[in-house]
């Protein structure tokens, strides 16, 4: 993910929801989104960036 835009894209996902690390990897918004987005690793790659 270009690191760029993580804050604008980052600052939506932390103030509506809890941490990118909190993700548990349960896959149910994998499962669900028709964009086919890999939303477990981009939680991963969001809290190595963001750093929680
Ligand atoms: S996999 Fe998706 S639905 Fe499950 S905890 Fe992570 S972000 Fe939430």
């Amino acid at each position: 993910m270009n690191s760029e835009k993580m804050p604008k894209l980052g600052f939506g996902l932390i103030s509506r929801s809890g941490k990118a690390s909190d993700c548990i990897a349960c896959g149910q918004c994998e499962a669900a989104c028709p964009q086919h987005l890999p939303v477990i690793e981009l939680m991963k790659e969001a809290a190595e960036i963001l750093g929680r």
